[in-house]
């Protein structure tokens, strides 16, 4: 039987750097869910969908085939054969993410993917619905989050060492917009899980909160 962690938590709390680090730890397999939403905003920007038209999302995210493989140890997002993995991490695809997964099909679409990864794997998977939704019996669940200002900080700087354009008010803007719209959709929104642990990182560094999600797991696996 596979080892499952869930990591929800709003945008920017650090979750992908953290469940890396977990992963490498614990030599799991790391799942970055929030990627596979970005291939298919990528497609839907690349056709031009507007975002306000459900219709053609449904249409275009179904001709979008994502899959992802990993180059030492490294997730690749491929969409339709192609490695996207370098073209998802700009503002714009985010945000387009987050409207896309508003939408029921893009949804369904990404589930199976995500449940069937976890059941043959030892996965630590990070997202917005993992604990609640994918993988509801994850075996450790950890909700991170961070305030509004840590986390813009983190992104904008984030950004900075990538060598983007980026302006801190307007990243901070995107992250309240980006979390209202995740919290307040119909369908799997982010919200904690009950049996989730919380975890505020505004005043922890990234190897204390890697620490204790491997402290929780070598004590959840001792029961
Ligand atoms: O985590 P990341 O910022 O890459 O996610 C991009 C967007 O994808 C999120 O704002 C959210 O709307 C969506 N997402 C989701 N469910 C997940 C992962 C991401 O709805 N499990």
């Amino acid at each position: 039987m596979s080892y499952n962690i869930a990591i929800d938590g709003p945008a920017g709390a650090g979750k992908s750097t953290i469940a890396k680090k977990v992963a490498r730890n614990l030599d799991f397999i790391y799942v970055d869910t929030g990627a596979m939403y970005r291939a298919i905003a990528l497609y839907l920007l690349r056709n031009q969908v507007k975002t306000e038209n459900e219709e053609r999302i449904s249409h275009f995210a179904k001709l979008a085939n994502v899959e992802l493989t990993y180059i030492n140890g490294e997730q690749q997002v491929i969409l339709n054969g192609e490695n996207v993995s370098g073209f998802i991490r700009t503002e714009q695809v985010g945000n387009m993410a987050s409207v896309a997964a508003k939408n029921e099909d893009v949804r369904a679409q990404l589930l199976d993917l995500q449940r069937n990864l976890a059941q043959r794997e030892n996965v630590i998977m990070d997202g917005r619905d993992i604990g609640t939704h994918v993988l509801p019996n994850a075996d450790l669940k950890i909700y991170l989050t961070a305030s509004s200002k840590v986390r813009a900080n983190r992104r904008y700087r984030e950004l900075q060492e990538k060598g983007m354009e980026c302006n801190l008010e307007e990243i901070e803007q995107d992250i309240i917009t980006r979390d209202k719209q995740d919290m307040e959709r119909k369908i799997a929104p982010l919200k904690q899980a009950e049996d989730a642990l919380l975890l505020d990182s505004s005043d922890m560094t990234i190897q204390e909160v890697v620490d204790k999600i491997v402290v929780l797991y070598h004590e959840n696996c001792g029961r």
